[in-house]
């Protein structure tokens, strides 16, 4: 198994249908140690059932935005798992109204929640994590992003900016911690159906444009962003740091 004896932390499951869910399953098949977070107590029971089914796995509270139930979450981690080599970031939030209205009427409240649950929480977490990593030797980083921060994708609007933001981060994260032998990338995936992705005006829209013009001609299942993530996981990407990779059957290639 590619990840015998290694553990990992997941941010962001919230149900089966979650990215993060695929992830985590990818991971554990391959002999990872997991962790999981919820984000208050209505979350809890769900993310526990499914945790719950991969062998030792633990749950911990974690509303990112708290810089006090960051730093508790990573000190359990310690405890209870002893070791640490994988942060999975699969977090992201923008209020409604911001989504919906016109970008230009973006409002400075939701910009900046926007930034601080999508963007700025990796940096934190990245932080929190380090010391850990670093006991281990060195350790990987996955984020996940959109094609939306890059081009300007009708109905992504704020969440485009705050995943610029996030992409950027991963770069200059990936700068600051290679050293320590901790890799930083992110994976940009093509448009699936969770619980993030119905907040996105014309939703469904997207998925039938992307799966015709994508050279696969479909979409992206779970699953292949699993195995995705489970790659930069493991030491068949020791080589690959601050890499946006992108995982959507090769839609951002098509120009006209
Ligand atoms: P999801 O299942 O709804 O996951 C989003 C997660 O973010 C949820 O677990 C959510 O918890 C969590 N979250 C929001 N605010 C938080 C906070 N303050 N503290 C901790 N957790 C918080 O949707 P998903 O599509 O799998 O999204 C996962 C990642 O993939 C996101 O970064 C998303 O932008 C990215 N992505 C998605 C797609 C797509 O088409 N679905 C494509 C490319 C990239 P709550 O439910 O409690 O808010």
């Amino acid at each position: 198994m590619l990840l015998e004896g290694k553990t990992g932390i997941i941010f962001g499951v919230a149900n089966k249908r979650s990215i993060a869910w695929a992830i985590a399953q990818a991971l554990s098949r391959e002999g990872m140690r997991l962790a999981f977070t919820y984000q208050g107590e209505r979350l809890k029971e769900g993310v526990e059932s499914l945790s719950s089914t991969l062998p030792n796995s633990i749950l911990l509270p974690c509303d990112v935005t708290v810089d006090a139930e960051v730093d508790a979450v990573f000190k359990s981690v310690d405890e209870q798992l002893g070791r640490l080599d994988t942060l999975v970031h699969s977090v992201a939030f923008a209020p409604k109204e911001d989504l919906e209205n016109e970008f230009v009427k973006t409002s400075r409240d939701g910009f900046k929640l926007a930034h601080d649950i999508s963007a700025y929480s990796l940096v934190g977490l990245s932080r929190a994590a380090m010391p850990l990593l670093e006991k281990s030797g060195g350790g990987s980083i996955v984020a996940l992003t959109y094609h939306g921060a890059v081009k300007a994708v009708e109905g992504y609007n704020l969440m485009g900016v705050a995943k610029a933001s996030l992409e950027a981060s991963v770069r200059y994260l990936a700068a600051n911690l290679g050293p320590k032998n901790i890799r930083v990338n992110a994976i940009s995936a093509g448009p699936v159906n969770t619980l993030a992705a119905r907040g996105i005006k014309g939703f469904t829209g997207m998925l039938h444009h992307h799966a015709e013009r994508a050279p696969l001609r479909r979409n992206v299942e779970l699953e292949e962003i699993g195995n995705a993530a489970l790659f930069l996981c493991s030491n068949m990407s020791s080589a690959i740091t601050g890499e946006i990779m992108y995982v959507d059957c090769g839609y951002n290639i098509i120009g006209v």
